[in-house]
This record gives structure tokens, C-alpha cells and sequence, in this order.
């Protein structure tokens, strides 16, 4: 044999040996059919299954499967996947999750990820992938149509709100020309109800010097704008530069909206970048209702929005939104010679996900988005999001009659509330009923803290949560209430 003979015969051996990762159409459609069978019966037993079972000690059980030379049987690998992730920590698709903030993972998206994942395309650059990059930018000029952005605002499908975020405060410096020598001085604010995703973009985007001021907040634990321009003046007077405030439409904690309108018309005398999170509470702003308190999220700068929260999306989808499409443009534009051929020197609009983000190679995220917005039409999720409106209102007024001490009237779908005990001190006894309610496991609430108190929280925002859902909390809450002043008493 030739050089060249054996070199064709260890190419040729090499691709047999690799075969495997092309399946045919009969071997595809067998390890599709069990994969959606394993799927639906998933689904099936959604319904009844736990909200929450522990269980950390059979998620170890995946560290006994390692990857080896060999293959594994498919239905070992999916009853691994059933017992060690399914079965484990907190179901996120189920009705009973009411805690943080929920979503649920809409099947249709599943079947856009699939699509997206079958064909692979290109989202990052529209000369690659023009229908990728233009279904992408679809879904953004829909959703700044919503907040009431004009349409040449840029933006961008990121991972989750944290990401949107990091690429809003990045725009925000670059917009404000920010050297690392201006940091010491350049004022934030926001208040202590800000998601912390803001704090650690801050110290990501090198901007962990900059001073904050936490703002005062009303009894609601909305932002006081008056206190607002009175800590930007006196910053001001003191040689500082103040530069961005940083507002909640839907605090994760209560589902507190700053007042946006206000806070805007001290961000635009003053001159500061107006960033509003409405990572929780963007979408609201298709219900009638809501819409109106969000009034004023238009006249910020840039706003950050989670389909994975208020669309029901599967995690792994967030957005933001940036009205000067040029610093969000300066912040993240790129070159590279291997790139020559991608760019199109003559475009005046960068359009590209990869010229308006921190990513070049991406997950196509559109799909997961487009398939079920366009599949449904946007009726069905308005009427999804007025359900949970509606349902926290009745969980808020329920557990009141039950007893309970409530916080105010739910701004959005998030309510809290604490058992105040005959005796004992009532963070011990909330803090014992949150864990009662885990080890039950058939509905999941978390806790926070609100001036100062230990609170349950319940935040319905899984599409899957309906009125038995919020009856079967109530029910639960009074029993472990009763058990647990049983056990005191006793
Ligand atoms: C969830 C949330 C975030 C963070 O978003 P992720 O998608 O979890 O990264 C930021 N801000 C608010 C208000 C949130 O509710």
C-alpha cells in the first residue's frame, strides 16, 4: 500500500467508525420515538407528581455514569435521567412551583428548540443566517412594541435577565464614556428591592467602585423618586457623577413597580442612563390593567425582559432592550480577519446578535420564542398572565380569611404573607412552616424577607398553575399551621 493508499484507508476507517453520529432516517425515528415517549409520560405525571422532593442523594447517582469509549443503552441513560434529574430538587414545570419566580416551559417551545437544534442555523450574523437573525429581531421589535420603544431600538435574546442585564449596564457605561478612572465618582442608584443580578453586572462590567445609593422606598417598597433627585443633587453639589439609576417594574421579592414615569423625568433632567428591570414584570404589560402602571418604562433607556418568566418559556430565554442603538453597537461591536467576509462594511444599522451582544456563536434562540407566540397567537398568553393577576388576588384575600398577616394587594402575581403565632417568636415559626411545606413537597413556596420580617411568599406565574393549584396551597398552609401550633402547644 502507498502512502496515499493508507492514508484513504485510515480516513475511511475513521468515518465508519464515526457513523454513529449520523443516524439514518429508521435509526433517527428509534431514538426519537423513545425519547418522546420518555417526554410524554414525564408530562403525564406532571399533574399529580411533587412540586419539590430533595433527593441530592440520587442526583450523585449521574456521577457514576461517566462518559466512556463506548455507547450505553438509551433507556439506562433516560431512566438515569428520570431518577437523578427529573425526580430531584424543585420541578420547575409543575403547577404546584410557586416560588422565585416561576414559568413552566411551554411544550411548543420544546419543538422550536428542536428545530433550532435539527438545523443548526447561524443567529449570529445576518450575512450567515438572515431568516436566524430576522426571526430573532422579529421577536424584539415585537417586544419593544410593547413597552413602547420605537422600532429602530436595538436589542438582543440573551440567556436570562442576568445576561440582558450585563449588556445594559455595558451599554449604559460606554454611553456615558466611562474610563476606569471615572468609576470611583460615577454615582448608581437604585434600592435594596433591586434584583442582585444588577450588583454582580455592575462588578462584572468593572464597575464595582462606582458608589450606590440605595434609594428610600415606600411601605409598598416602590422607589421614592423625590428622594431619588434629592441623593442626585447632593451627589452633584459634592463633585460626583451620577450617571445611572437602575428601576424594578416587578421586584422578584413583593412585584413592586417603581414609579417609572417619575423616576424618568429625574433621569432626563439629570442627565443619567434610566434602566428599568422588568425582567418579572415586562409582560404584564400585555394585560390592560398592569399596562397602565407601567406607564413611563418608555422613556427609559433600556429595559431587560424574561420570556422564561412572563412568556412560560423553558429557561434559557431573556432580552434586552437598548433605544440608542448605536451605544449598545459601541459596546459590543468586534472584527476579526477570519471575519472579513461576514461584515457588510456597508450596512449603516448593525443588526447582527453578534455585533449587539457579548456572543459571536450562539444558541438560536428564536424558535423557542416565534413557534409558540405565532403557533398561539398573543391572545392565549394575555389571558394566562390576567389569570395569575387574579389568582395572587385570590391567594392574598384566602390566606387572609385563614388567618394569616398578608402583605399590601399584590402589584403583580407574587403575595406574601407570615403566621403570627399565639406565642414564640414568628420568624422560628415561618421559618418551620416554609420547611413543613418543602418536606411535603406537593407545592413549593420560598421566603424572603420584608421590613425586616421572615415572609412565605407564593408567586404564580407557571402556566400550568390554576384555581385547585392556589386551593391546594391554602389547604396545606392551614394544615401544617395547625400542626405546627399543635407541636408548640404541646
Ligand atoms: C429573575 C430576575 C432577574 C434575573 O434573571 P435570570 O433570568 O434569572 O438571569 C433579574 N431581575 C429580576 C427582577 C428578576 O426577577
Amino acid at each position: 500500500m502507498s502512502d496515499a493508499e493508507a492514508l484513504i484507508d485510515r480516513i475511511r476507517r475513521l468515518e465508519r467508525e464515526a457513523r454513529p453520529l449520523e443516524p439514518g432516517a429508521a435509526e433517527r425515528r428509534a431514538i426519537r420515538d423513545v425519547v418522546v415517549h420518555h417526554a410524554e409520560a414525564f408530562l403525564e405525571r406532571l399533574p399529580e407528581a411533587p412540586a419539590f422532593e430533595e433527593r441530592a442523594d440520587a442526583a450523585r447517582a449521574l456521577a457514576r455514569r461517566v462518559p466512556s469509549e463506548g455507547p450505553a443503552p438509551l433507556h439506562e441513560l433516560l431512566e438515569l435521567f428520570r431518577s437523578a434529574v427529573e425526580d430531584t430538587g424543585l420541578k420547575p414545570s409543575s403547577p404546584g412551583h410557586l416560588a422565585y419566580i416561576p414559568g413552566g416551559g411551554l411544550y411548543a417551545s420544546s419543538l422550536g428548540d428542536y428545530l433550532a437544534a435539527v438545523t443548526d442555523e447561524y443567529a449570529g450574523i445576518r450575512f450567515a443566517g438572515p431568516g436566524a437573525v430576522e426571526m430573532e429581531n422579529v421577536l424584539l421589535r415585537w417586544m419593544a412594541g410593547l413597552v413602547g420603544y420605537p422600532r429602530d431600538a436595538a436589542g438582543n435574546l440573551t440567556s436570562g435577565g442576568s445576561i440582558a442585564n450585563l449588556v445594559a449596564v455595558v451599554a449604559a457605561r460606554e454611553a456615558h464614556g466611562l474610563r476606569a478612572a471615572d468609576v470611583p465618582g460615577a454615582v448608581v442608584y437604585l434600592t435594596d428591592q433591586a434584583h442582585h443580578s444588577l450588583e454582580k453586572a455592575l462588578r462584572i462590567a468593572g464597575l464595582g467602585e462606582a458608589p450606590r445609593r440605595r434609594i428610600a422606598t415606600d411601605a409598598r417598597q416602590r422607589m421614592d423618586p423625590d428622594a431619588l433627585q434629592r441623593s442626585v443633587d447632593r451627589d452633584r453639589a459634592a463633585g460626583l457623577r451620577p450617571w445611572l439609576v437602575l428601576a424594578s417594574a416587578g421586584t422578584t421579592d413583593v412585584g413592586a413597580i417603581d414609579p417609572l414615569e417619575a423616576i424618568g423625568r429625574v433621569a432626563r433632567s439629570r442627565g443619567l442612563w434610566y434602566h428599568v428591570d422588568a425582567a418579572y414584570g415586562g409582560f404584564f404589560a400585555l394585560c390592560p390593567d398592569v399596562r397602565e402602571r407601567l406607564r413611563g418604562i418608555e422613556a427609559s433607556d433600556s429595559v431587560v425582559m424574561d420570556p422564561h418568566k412572563g412568556l412560560f418559556l423553558p429557561y434559557g430565554l431573556g432580552a434586552v432592550l437598548v433605544k440608542d442603538r448605536a451605544a449598545l453597537h459601541r459596546a459590543h461591536r468586534y472584527s476579526a480577519d477570519y471575519m472579513q467576509d461576514a461584515v457588510d462594511p456597508g450596512a449603516q444599522v448593525p443588526d447582527s446578535p453578534a455585533e449587539l451582544s457579548p456572543e459571536l456563536t450562539k444558541h438560536f434562540r428564536g424558535p423557542r420564542l416565534w413557534l409558540p407566540l405565532l403557533l398561539y397567537g398573543v391572545g392565549p398568553f394575555r389571558a394566562c398572565l390576567e389569570e395569575k393577576l387574579l389568582l395572587a388576588r385570590y391567594f392574598h384575600e384566602r390566606v387572609r380569611e385563614l388567618g394569616f398577616e398578608v402583605g399590601p394587594e399584590p402589584q403583580l402575581s407574587v403575595a406574601t404573607f407570615r403566621w403570627v403565632p399565639a406565642s414564640g417568636d414568628p420568624d422560628a415559626f415561618n421559618r418551620s412552616l416554609v420547611r413543613a411545606i418543602h418536606e411535603d413537597g406537593r407545592v413549593f413556596l420560598s421566603s424572603t424577607r420584608v421590613d425586616g420580617h421572615f415572609v412565605l411568599r407564593v408567586a404564580a406565574l407557571t402556566f400550568r398553575t390554576h384555581l385547585d393549584t392556589i386551593d391546594l396551597a391554602l389547604r396545606i398552609l392551614a394544615e401544617k399551621v395547625a400542626e405546627l401550633e399543635a407541636e408548640g402547644g404541646a
